[in-house]
């Protein structure tokens, strides 16, 4: 099968053909019908992770059709349309034994430490396909392992609730995403952002106000909007710890910021102790996502409470992945999916 494959940092994927996989017992091999390029999957090219070694296929962003079932799995069936779930956990960890599987010691993410999705053909555990809503199509059903899940486990994290007023920083793909799940919970959704276009791109999709990141007035902006408070929640999507700061500073007492997301993040976090201290602050973090919430997801999108479309900016075929992973870098499109 054709596939595209990391081989090392700082380079281009390679178009390389390589063996199909085989279907063991307990998977489900999918025909990869469309396959998300993820902010993500650009920064591991660049900066690496110790855990992710070449050559592999990446991509994590999957939606396609099941081409066969392993021994053992009745839950779907040849024919399918699903979308793949991309961490895999070992169950016995003491993490998964809490029901914490997303902080799993021995994760692995299909598309980083496995075989991932920007190929023909990708082979997964049974418990990580899910059927595509009905009426989706399988590249929007694609954004939703990663480009909704991910700010989902985010406004899960932040305890987001009906009322609130959330800062989300970042408009690109999570904080398009985070602007409806907002909505959805009964929040209100204020955008920060260092660029100009993803700020009206922002407001194009809904945010309730959007504003420069380095606005001089951008506290008493938030402030004007929360009868002097601030906001209840914080979502940084960027993992700069000048935003991490600055979004830090809008929180009203009590109000909790959380970190998510980003690969190639590293290093402190500046902020005030006095805020900690007698504003109750709560700084948290969130790692990948988690199987319940993907499917919490799907069953949103299929019950109709959630639209998932209309962030596809740009949709390419396989040898242009480079091309795609270039216009990403450049920061022009909302998303790219790969029509395999
Ligand atoms: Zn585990
Ligand atoms: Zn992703």
């Amino acid at each position: 099968m054709d596939a595209a494959l990391f081989y090392e940092v700082g380079k281009p994927l390679r178009l390389d053909t390589v063996p199909d996989p085989e279907v063991q017992p307990g998977t489900v091999l999918v025909k990869v019908i469309s396959s998300g390029l993820c902010d993500t999957d650009y920064r591991l090219m660049q900066t690496g992770l110790p855990m992710m070694e070449g050559p592999i296929i990446m991509g994590h962003q999957i939606a396609g059709s099941v081409a066969k079932v392993g021994p053992g799995v009745e839950t779907v069936e040849r024919g399918d349309s699903v979308l793949v779930h991309f961490l895999v956990h070992c169950g016995t960890c003491y993490y998964c034994q809490i029901g914490r599987e997303n902080l799993c010691e021995n994760w692995q993410a299909i598309g980083v430490q496995r075989p991932g999705g920007f190929a023909q053909f990708v082979l997964v555990p049974a418990g990580n396909v899910m059927k595509v809503p009905s009426g989706l199509s399988h590249a929007d059903a694609s954004l939703i392992p990663c480009g909704f899940a991910t700010p989902y486990r985010a406004i899960n994290r932040a305890h987001v609730g009906m009322g609130d007023t959330v800062v989300i920083v970042g408009a690109r793909l999570w904080g398009l995403a985070a602007i409806r799940l907002c909505h959805l919970a009964g929040a209100r959704a204020i955008v920060v952002d260092d660029d100009e276009r993803r700020l009206t791109r922002a407001q194009q999709y809904g945010a309730d106000a959007a504003f420069h990141v380095k606005a001089d007035d951008l506290a008493d902006r938030v402030q004007s909007l929360t009868a002097g408070r601030g906001a209840d929640a914080a979502l940084d999507f960027t993992g700069e710890a000048e935003a991490i700061a600055t979004a830090s500073q809008l929180l009203r007492k009590g109000g909790r910021l959380v970190v998510i997301g980003r690969a190639g993040c590293f290093g402190p976090v500046n902020v005030d102790i006095l805020q900690l201290m007698f504003g109750e602050i709560e700084l948290t973090g969130g790692c990948l996502v988690r199987g319940s919430e993907v499917r919490q997801l799907v069953e949103l999108v299929e019950r109709g409470a959630l639209d998932v479309t209309g962030l596809i900016s740009d949709r390419i075929v396989l040898p242009e992945i480079n091309d795609g992973f270039a216009m990403l870098a450049a920061d022009r499109p909302v998303s790219v999916v790969i029509d395999m």
